[in-house]
């Protein structure tokens, strides 16, 4: 497959719509994803297992070279039979896995899917993990962000439990509040030192920068995020990223933004 990654992701991302079918894992299914999550992040993968595992649950897998990069990736989409949606999970192969980089809101959040593929490229070793369908799909159940049933909840989980960092990209409009680029959050009223950094970042290179855990004001998504309240339960890194549309339609402003992210080194 010679198209490029990021055009790829873009695609599958504009084709999702609030109108499309979406459901929710049984739990034989969830722990079935979860289980093939810990192979693929183990520090020696399985593949087999967990190849044979996401296909089970209806993920197609191939694998390529990323022309930007010359790094292998090995791609799991789902194939959204039965009206399930679950979406795509993109593994770097030239490391083991390091940091979990989460598109929640595809489609709605717009050009966050571009942001997840350029962090992934700045950052070896790391695994995208995109929903697949939009927020509203399901009457709001794929919200991905805020639903501990969805098969991305139990994915981002099981990177968790192996305490892998995870950041979640998010967008606001502008209008929402005004005069800021970016909120930071830990999704609780509580810094890391990972967190720190990166708000550090997004202010060195001139975005206007809220931390959720100094001002409410930021606190739109961040708290009940449900892959944030897994991570704190792990005892995991998790970091809540939201742009305003400014920063995210600009693509020069927007690979300034993921430069910053990947210099905060979330990934340690
Ligand atoms: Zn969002």
């Amino acid at each position: 497959m010679a198209s490029d990654l990021e055009e790829r992701f873009a695609g599958i991302a504009s084709r999702l719509v609030p109108a499309q079918p979406y459901r929710d894992p049984d739990p034989d299914e969830r722990r079935l994803a979860m289980a093939a999550m810990g192979h693929l992040v183990a520090p020696r993968r399985d593949w087999s297992t967990a190849t044979a595992g996401l296909t089970r649950l209806g993920f197609a897998y191939t694998d390529d070279v990323d022309t930007s990069t010359g790094r292998r990736y090995a791609m799991y989409a789902d194939q959204a039979r039965n009206g399930q949606a679950w979406g795509v999970v993109l593994v770097d192969l030239s490391v083991p896995a390091r940091l979990v980089v989460e598109v929640p809101h595809p489609n709605s959040d717009l050009r966050t899917e571009r942001m997840g593929i350029q962090l992934f490229r700045l950052t070896p070793g790391s695994i995208v993990l995109m929903a697949g369908a939009h927020r509203k799909a399901g009457n709001g159940a794929a919200d991905v962000a805020h639903n501990d049933r969805s098969l991305f909840s139990a994915l981002a989980a099981a990177t968790a439990d192996r305490h892998l960092p995870q950041i979640q990209l998010h967008g606001f409009a502008d209008h929402n509040l005004a005069g800021l680029d970016a909120v930071v959050s830990t999704g609780t009223r509580t810094a890391t030192p990972a967190a720190v950094r990166l708000a550090e970042k997004l202010r060195q290179i001139g975005l206007t920068t809220c931390q959720s855990w100094e001002n409410s004001r930021g606190r739109l998504e961040g708290i009940g995020n449900v892959q944030a309240l897994a991570a704190v339960r792990a005892g995991s890194v998790f970091i809540h990223l939201e742009l305003n549309w400014r920063i995210r339609r600009d693509n020069g402003l927007r690979a300034g933004a993921v430069e910053a992210v990947a210099a905060a080194e979330i990934a340690g």
